[in-house]
């Protein structure tokens, strides 16, 4: 059969929910930290993205010689107005040796997964081992998924959250609170950050923000910045970046669309692959600031459109689509469209 298994955003979510989001969360980071280690199979690109002043659209491609991966994903931080989310997205998985699809997949909700699974992963190298609260700045549709992710594999337990609109925050509150996780409510940035042992940047505007400045931290904060992702779209005060080690997935492409895009082309930074190898170090001392500052890359997706894959597959969540002609003769593309003797 030729179908395309397929994976709709319906599906995704009943299978999310049916598993558990926490226990998807792990998988989802098992699956990452398993990728992120054979580093060195993949073929890797920085994204292709195409800019507009509303937003950004993007093609993620990545490969490991077996099966080849992409996600299609925007950002366009005012879709509110239009009631659409900021981010949404899709992906598939390709067989190298011949091309023919194997997996399409929504991504919309599967971003946030690996995301938050992509943070908590770092942070286990990244943030102190005796972190138990952590302040979310943005408390748009990454942060619950941050918050379960970091309470899960990391035990973070108390949650200080600060958004402008507020209305955001008390669906975030609202959330957890039904959890059984401790929030508080914060009136302000600096409120949220002065007790927290790691920060979540997870902000949406297109433009150089300055969410943090270095007079707020604490000495030994993890900051996993993640809304800082485009060209001219920061978050951190680059004294902030002075300050701290620096931990990004993939240079070439964090150079461009993470909050270093502000600093010289020499401003020292670590690739999170080598540390999850060994190859490099993670936090070294407990005053250090230690700073993911992720982006988003190609390799998540690929992993976790295979988890995905695999469980859809085991829970029979897949449908099927018919996205490549079944012909009897590979040579006659015509004849599916022509009639015996219509001409
Ligand atoms: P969203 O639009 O749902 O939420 C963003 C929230 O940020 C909004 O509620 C907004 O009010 C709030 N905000 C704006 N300015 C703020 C400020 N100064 N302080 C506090 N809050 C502020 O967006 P989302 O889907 O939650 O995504 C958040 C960000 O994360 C986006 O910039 C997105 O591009 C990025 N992102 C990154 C990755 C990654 O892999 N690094 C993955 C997904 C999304």
């Amino acid at each position: 059969m030729m179908d395309t298994p397929f994976l709709s955003a319906h599906g995704a979510a009943k299978l999310v929910s049916r598993q558990g989001l926490s226990q998807c969360l792990n998988g989802m980071h098992d699956a990452i930290a398993h990728d992120f280690k054979r580093w060195e199979q993949f073929e890797k690109w920085a994204r292709l993205a195409s800019h507009c002043a509303e937003g950004v659209i993007e093609i993620m491609p990545i490969s490991d010689g077996q099966t080849y991966g992409f996600k299609y994903v925007n950002g366009h931080p005012n879709n509110h107005r239009h009631e659409l989310p900021t981010v949404m997205a899709f992906g598939v998985l390709a067989s190298v040796q011949t091309g023919r699809p194997l997996f399409i997949s929504e991504l919309t909700l599967i971003t946030a997964l690996r995301t938050a699974a992509t943070s908590a992963l770092a942070a286990r190298y990244m943030a102190r081992t005796d972190a138990r609260s952590m302040a979310l700045i943005g408390n748009g549709a990454q942060s619950e998924f941050q918050a379960v992710a970091f309470h899960g594999l990391l035990g973070i337990d108390t949650f200080y959250l600060y958004d402008p609109d507020l209305e955001a925050t008390e669906k975030l509150a609202d959330h957890l609170d039904e959890l059984g996780l401790n929030t508080v409510v914060c009136k302000s940035i600096l409120e949220a950050v002065r007790k927290a042992d790691v920060i979540t940047t997870a902000t949406a505007v297109k433009t150089r923000a300055n969410v943090l400045t270095r007079d707020m931290l604490r000495p030994g904060v993890h900051i996993n910045a993640i809304g800082g992702d485009c060209p001219g779209k920061t978050e951190l005060h680059p004294d902030v970046l002075r300050h701290a080690r620096v931990f990004v997935e993939f240079e070439p492409q964090t150079r461009i669309e993470g909050d270093i895009q502000q600093m010289p082309t020499d401003f020292p930074v670590t690739e999170l692959w080598e540390v999850l190898t060994g190859f490099a170090l993670g936090r070294t001392k407990a005053d250090q600031i230690t700073v993911f500052d992720s982006v988003g890359f190609a390799l998540e997706d690929f992993s976790a459109l295979g988890y995905m894959h695999q469980l859809a597959q085991a829970k029979g969540e897949l449908e099927y689509l018919s996205l490549i002609p079944e012909m009897r003769n590979p040579k006659d593309l015509y004849g599916l469209i022509a009639r015996k003797g219509a001409a």
